[in-house]
């Protein structure tokens, strides 16, 4: 194939993901020097399309970053004025009191938030700080320079053959060159991906862990909702399957958010994720609650679950890994939003101070300092445990043990060390001749739903003629390899719906990839026990059109 021409454009910063990662880094460089030249790139239709958190945010990362948020009028309008911990059984519940919690599970002085109003806001500050933000431009390669560095990427590839071949309607899209690339694409970024593998980041930390995040957002009986009203709940329905627990947020207009995590590290590929936080809402303690209501959206992502001991290496020449794209989620707190804006603008900094020493092209090595050093690596070392030792010991474990390793921590020691995760999400995956089958009750159509008529509430979208953005390295392993050996797990383990097996009474069994369903949770990269997937970025503005997730 000819050389592919493109038009080229300079900036001092590309910045790839507009979530509170990259928009924190844009309005921090532009505050350091209003002449700076900063590019945000994001695939999302519009900013705030594909954010999916919880969310309870910490404001400690707004705080450092736009001290008068209040007056700027941000979207923090629903502060905690409760806090619940359950544990679960099948239909009662135990309240644990907060009073044994470590301080740093506390949430108060922390605010619900639609965090894709947040971003909205933010992406509002930026552009009167004078960033330019381009929404529905996906990245989807990277451009190196001649010493190896990155020093830029490609975005706005649009029309592309169905085979990948360029046709009368392809726009070949243009390269933006930065004297520093930061990808804040959060969880598994697929940029961030090849760079962690290009300039082996990970080596000498510990294997990247992660879960999966279902969420809905209810209206429920004005009588029922508690405006600021927190609730988490671990154990039923998943047990000693996996790891996992919910989170019920109230936050304004009698609007609640419910969601599901499960810990992708589980080993019965049985399992069905999206089954199991469809199922958790018939405990009596959440049909209450919703009894009456509607569910009007639906989302779902991944979730970084390494911390401390997994985050990779943050820079290479010419580029930089923010917020999930690195892993910055501090697990039991289920909380990330806040490290993705520090390390934004602890970026932005670091570049700050190289540009103006005429540098470009290498490490901010003062960015890795201030992330381990500072206010991120502080808040995720305390954590550190609570999840290996639940992987390892179970709920029970993780309970007493990762809370007494907290308390000691937030005293400045661990009687663990550093425990390790072991293997990565992938490779957890046992034999389905080891495990049984799970039944699943059918989804009532009240409480519960049927995983396509919910993904109807993602607002999906992706041009069918475009190719498939899910690759397949082998496209024989799903049926030579996974169907025997896993019951092919990518029919449970995607929260859209996006992989099936279709029975062929002559041909046999058929692997089918629906990927206009995808809601770019990247479940599939991560959890392919062949590792066989590869998610990759479809036409910008493609995917989930979340309104208020
Ligand atoms: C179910 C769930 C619940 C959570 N609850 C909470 C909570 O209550 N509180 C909390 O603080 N944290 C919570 N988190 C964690 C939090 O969501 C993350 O820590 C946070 O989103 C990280 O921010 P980020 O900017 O790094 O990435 P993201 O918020 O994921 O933003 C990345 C952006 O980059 C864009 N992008 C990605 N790749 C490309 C590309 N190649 N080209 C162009 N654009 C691209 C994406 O579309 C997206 O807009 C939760 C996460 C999940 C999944």
């Amino acid at each position: 194939m000819a050389e592919i021409e493109r038009e080229a454009m300079e900036y001092d910063v590309v910045i790839v993901g507009a979530g509170p990662a990259g928009l924190s880094a844009a309005i921090r460089l532009k505050q350091l020097d209003a002449d700076l030249n900063v590019v945000v790139l994001e695939k999302g239709s519009e900013v705030g399309a594909h954010i999916l958190s919880g969310a309870v945010l910490d404001p400690c990362g707004l705080d450092a970053l736009i001290p008068d948020w209040k007056e700027k009028g941000a979207p923090l309008n629903v502060p905690v004025h409760e806090d619940n911990f359950y544990m679960l059984g099948e239909a009662g519940k135990l309240r644990i009191p907060n009073f044994p919690m470590p301080p740093l599970m506390n949430n108060h002085g922390n605010y619900i938030v639609s965090m894709g109003n947040v971003c909205r806001w933010m992406a509002e500050q930026a552009e009167e700080l004078g960033v330019e933000i381009f929404p529905g431009m996906a990245c989807s390669e990277l451009v190196y320079g001649e010493n190896g560095e990155v020093k830029g990427v490609v975005a706005g590839v649009f029309g592309l053959e169905a085979d990948g071949s360029y046709g009368p309607n392809t726009e070949p899209g243009m390269e933006l060159h930065g004297k520093y690339v930061f990808l804040s694409e959060g969880v598994r970024g697929s940029l961030s991906k090849e760079v962690i593998a290009k300039y082996d980041l990970q080596a000498g930390k510990e294997v990247q862990k992660y879960g999966v995040g279902m969420k809905e957002i209810w209206e429920i009986d004005p009588a029922k909702h508690k405006e600021g009203s927190v609730t988490h709940t671990m154990g039923w329905p998943l047990g000693s399957n996996a790891g996992g627990g919910s989170f019920i947020y109230h936050l304004e207009n009698n609007q609640v958010y419910v969601g599901f995590v499960v810990h992708l590290n589980y080993k019965n590929p049985h399992l069905y994720p999206y089954m199991e936080f469809q199922r958790f809402k018939h405990h009596p303690m959440v049909a209450d609650l919703l009894k009456g209501g509607k569910r009007v959206a639906y989302g779902a992502r991944a979730i970084t679950e390494g911390g401390y001991q997994s985050m990779p290496k943050l820079v290479a020449p010419g580029v930089a890994l923010l917020g999930c794209s690195a892993g910055m989620v501090n697990v039991p707190r289920i909380k990330g939003n806040h490290n993705a804006m520090l390390s934004g603008k602890a970026a932005a900094e670091a570049a700050f101070d190289a540009i103006k020493a005429e540098r470009s092209g290498d490490e901010l090595a003062a960015y890795e300092t201030e992330v381990r050093d500072g206010p991120i690596g502080s808040d995720l070392k305390k954590v550190r445990n609570v999840k290996p030792i639940w992987s390892k010991w179970g709920l029970t474990a993780s309970l007493m043990l990762g809370g007494l390793d907290m308390w000691t921590n937030t005293l400045g020691f661990s009687l663990f060390g550093t425990v390790g995760h072991g293997k990565n999400d992938a490779d957890s995956t046992e034999d389905a001749n080891k495990h049984q089958p799970i039944d699943y009750p059918k989804p009532d159509g009240v409480l519960s739903f049927d995983r396509l008529t919910n993904v109807s509430f993602a607002a999906t979208n992706h041009e069918e003629s475009q190719p498939c953005h899910l690759r397949l390295a082998d496209p024989e392993v799903p049926v030579k390899v996974n169907l025997p050996k896993f019951d092919e797990p990518a029919q449970r383990y995607c929260p859209a719906g996006v992989y099936e097996v279709v029975e062929d009474e002559t041909a046999g069994p058929r692997f089918v990839i629906n990927f206009q369903n995808c809601v770019h949770c990247k479940t599939c990269d991560i959890k392919d026990p062949s590792q066989n997937i590869t998610w990759t970025t479809p036409q910008g503005g493609d995917g989930p059109n979340y309104p208020n997730m």
